[in-house]
């Protein structure tokens, strides 16, 4: 156990021990605690671990877009706003592979696919089933976003090769409500007991600049922390403002507080790759690099995520040349 200087706040299990008892009061310590003492935990941390010149390097397809009958309230996909996104059908097998090799041409090491779906009918899963094995035989990880799935879907999922599904817990438990009203929190969590219990790695983060209070941070982070198994990928998004969605004209965070989210993440869950997710696009380059000092470790590769702009490669490229940092093979 350590202590932050001079401030008497425990940092507790920080000797690359990983807990799943992080109480709130552990978590809002953290980021209660002096920017300098919460970096240097966090880099520590994340030297146990992982190599800090590498970044695990992912892309996100979006596979079907739109019209979906969720309302979260960040969301430009959700047919209950208006945001002028079209609504587009499943996409060919071809086309989807085509895309994948594309990703891999530019150095991505796992492709994901998102569909915007309240939960996928079975005959869906079958469709993303071999798009799954698709991906799988050009030698990337797979990942999929496709809502809530039974026990059966996920291990139809894991059977075509899956390697990760990611299902976002968004918010604390106590602020879900008002980003959605069409499930619950512990829908949610049933959808990652059934992916888990597949034997697919989990991929569940959350968003932040959506209104909430910082006490929010501290139960979503308490709450993934303390989850049985830790997700073994945890992408902590900053909210892109989409006109129409709800979330938009909400109050936003400041940068500094997206790195402390980033850090308390990392502490807390040592052995995770972090990724620096959403966001970017309107993210200085100078408070990414902050994002990866504070133990960020993967990001999202590509002129899209899903419906929303990210970087350019070439941007993301020059970035990491000038950081001295490296794909994770
Ligand atoms: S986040 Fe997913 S579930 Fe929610 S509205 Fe968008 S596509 Fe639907």
């Amino acid at each position: 156990m350590s202590i932050g200087f001079e401030t008497g706040v425990s940092v507790a299990g920080t000797l690359g021990v990983i807990r799943h008892d992080w109480t709130r009061e552990e978590v809002r310590a953290l980021f209660a605690l002096p920017f300098p003492e919460l970096m240097f935990e966090a880099q520590r941390i994340h030297r146990l671990h992982f190599d800090p010149r590498e970044v695990q390097i992912s892309t996100l397809l979006s596979i079907k877009t739109g019209g979906c009958p969720e309302d979260c309230a960040y969301c430009p996909q959700s047919v209950h706003y208006d945001t002028g996104v079209a609504a587009a059908k499943l996409m060919d097998l071809g086309d989807v592979l085509a895309q994948a090799r594309a990703a891999k041409a530019s150095g991505a090491s796992r492709f994901c696919m998102g569909a915007a779906w309240r939960s996928p009918k079975d005959r869906d899963v079958e469709q993303v089933c071999a798009m799954v094995a698709g991906v799988k035989a050009l030698g990337l990880e797979t990942c999929a976003t496709l809502g809530m799935l039974t026990a059966l879907q996920a291990r139809r999922l894991k059977d075509a090769g899956l390697d990760y599904y990611n299902h976002n817990i968004d918010t604390s438990p106590e602020y879900y409500g008002e980003i959605i009203t069409t499930r619950t929190y512990r829908d949610r969590l049933d959808t990652l007991g059934h992916v888990r219990d597949a034997g697919i790695h989990v991929c569940c983060g959350g968003i932040v600049g959506m209104g909430e209070a910082p006490e929010d941070r501290v139960g979503m982070i308490a709450t993934l922390a303390s989850l049985p198994v830790h997700p073994e990928s945890v992408p902590i998004n900053m909210l892109v403002r989409v006109e129409g969605t709800p979330a938009a004209a909400r109050d936003g965070i400041d940068p500094l507080e997206f790195v402390r989210t980033i850090a308390v993440a990392r502490i807390t869950m040592p052995a995770s790759v972090v990724r620096l997710s959403a966001g970017r696009e309107d993210m200085s380059e100078e408070t990414q690099a902050l994002c990866f000092l504070a133990g960020a470790n993967s990001i999202f590769y590509g002129p899209k995520l899903l419906t929303t702009p990210n970087p350019e490669p070439d941007r993301d490229r020059r970035l990491l040349d000038r950081l001295g940092m490296v794909p994770m093979e």
